[in-house]
């Protein structure tokens, strides 16, 4: 396995998202599922920024499950971004499906995600590779931790060392939560590469109630940050309404982190 690990194993230069360093500050990253207007996007970024949040997740492509469900708002929503972005005075990270829209959503991005459904993208992850912005790169839900360090290599031998892994959860034979939260995968990636590794407890449970135990724990493992869905109604959420963080819990949950 060894030798087909190359640049992960190798110490870079550290990741600077807006004054945070990765790896040496915990990386808060919170904000919608999916950007659903202007002013839920600002109302959003406001407050979580004010909590305490570092970078805002601001997606406006979404891969759903069913073709039916709300897809995002395609590049509309880029407009929104920037407006908030600017606004706000915030950095934001955008999922990136497809490598035709690597070049526009680099125009508004300050990092890129590559969700779990692409985490094995080829073209994608090249396409990414070639970029300068830091790559947030999610774990496939039924991805190896060796599929999963491989895939940073498809994004590392391009040039761009810039890669946050982040474990979201994988499929197993559990019924109560979406997907099971594999925390010994952050202490097993920080032994196999030297890159850091976020959280996103959010996905992995699919209920907002398990949201801030699963960050906790997160964070007691080494995780180098979480990522978390924050809506200011989730019930009338597009998408994911209930897995995503009120404001009140958002609240709870930074001050629970620091205690
Ligand atoms: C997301 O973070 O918006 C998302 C779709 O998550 P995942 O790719 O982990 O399912
Ligand atoms: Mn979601």
């Amino acid at each position: 396995m060894s030798g087909e690990l190359r640049f992960v194993n190798q110490k870079h230069k550290p990741i600077k998202i807006g004054s945070v360093e990765v790896g040496k500050d915990f990386l808060i990253v919170a904000g919608p599922c999916a950007v659903e207007s202007e002013e839920q996007l600002l109302k959003t970024a406001r407050f979580v920024k004010q909590y305490g949040a570092h970078l805002l997740r601001a997606n406006v492509f979404k891969p759903r499950t069913s073709p039916y469900s709300f897809q995002g708002l395609g590049k509309e929503g880029l407009e929104i971004v920037k407006r908030v972005k600017d606004e706000v005075r915030m950095p934001v990270v955008i999922e990136v499906l497809h490598p035709r829209d690597v070049e526009e959503v680099c125009k508004v991005a300050d990092v890129l995600q590559i969700g779990a459904r692409n985490m094995q993208n080829f073209p994608l992850l090249e396409e990414v590779g070639k970029t300068d912005k830091p790559v947030i790169l999610k774990r496939g839900f039924c991805a190896t931790i060796r599929e999963w360090l491989c895939a940073a290599e498809y994004i590392m031998k391009e040039g761009n060392f810039k890669v946050i892994l982040c474990e979201r959860g994988i499929r197993t034979f559990v019924r109560e939560t979406r997907f099971t939260l594999d925390l010994a995968s952050v202490v097993v990636v920080k032994k196999k590469s030297k890159l850091p590794v976020i959280v996103d407890p959010s996905h992995a449970a699919g209920l907002s109630d398990l949201v801030i135990p699963l960050a906790k724990a997160a964070k007691a493992v080494g995780s180098d940050g979480i990522m978390v869905e924050v809506h200011p109604n989730p019930s009338t959420a597009l998408s994911d309404a209930r897995q995503q963080l009120n404001f009140e819990m958002f609240e709870r949950l930074m001050r629970e982190l620091n205690d």
